[in-house]
């Protein structure tokens, strides 16, 4: 089985890498299992933020290595948090708080639309690095249905078709419309051709 490390020390993330990945018969192996350390994020794109963190891992562990940036992109705020979307969240004291800033600030504008983008980076050692991104568009809802999952800002996203957030779907509706779940499908596509 081939082996894929995914640079994230984020569990979340982790296990939807996993429930996507494993049944192709790849081994997904996570950050914290090799004990990387954390990569610095400078970048102002994803795109940037994803290589940083793809390159980072892959050269601590020679291993093939994915790579994800994502975030939140609320339209009528410039796109922000973007990139700063987990920062965002622990400058202003967790989750709720931020939750409560965005609503706040978008308290005079109709235009609640958003989306999630992903952008990931696959780096084999010896190989030029590759991207794949992902987009899911919705809106946000200041009136969160009952939430399964608590990552990030799924509990607030209602994705376009859908009246229930991210948070309150199962993760397998999740899976195939998410932001990572495109660019996972992008990934795949690749991998169909050009296997690890
Ligand atoms: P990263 O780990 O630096 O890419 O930060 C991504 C951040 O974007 C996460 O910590 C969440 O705050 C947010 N985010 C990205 N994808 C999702 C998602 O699927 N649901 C909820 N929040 C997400």
């Amino acid at each position: 089985m081939k082996k894929l490390l995914i640079a994230t020390h984020n569990e979340h993330k982790l296990q939807e890498f996993r429930l996507i990945l494993e049944p192709l018969g790849i081994e997904v192996v996570g950050a914290d299992e090799l004990h990387i350390p954390d990569c610095d994020e400078s970048g102002t794109i994803f795109h940037e933020n994803s290589l940083q963190k793809a390159l980072w891992a892959m050269r601590h562990a020679n291993l093939p290595t994915l790579a994800d940036d994502s975030g939140l992109c609320v339209h009528a705020l410039n796109n922000e948090p973007g990139v700063f979307s987990a920062r965002f969240a622990e400058k202003n004291g967790g989750y709720q708080n931020a939750f409560k800033i965005l609503f706040q600030k978008l308290k005079d504008t109709s235009d609640w639309s958003a989306h999630f983008t992903c952008c990931l980076c696959l780096a084999i050692p010896d190989k030029e690095p590759l991207f794949f991104v992902g987009n899911v568009s919705g809106k946000l809802t200041n009136k969160p249905n009952d939430s399964q999952s608590h990552f990030g800002y799924d509990p607030i996203f209602i994705p376009d078709g859908f009246d229930k957030t991210f948070g309150a779907l199962p993760a397998t509706t999740k899976k195939d419309l998410s932001h990572r779940g495109r660019a996972v499908s992008e990934l795949i596509a690749y991998l169909k051709d050009k296997p690890l």
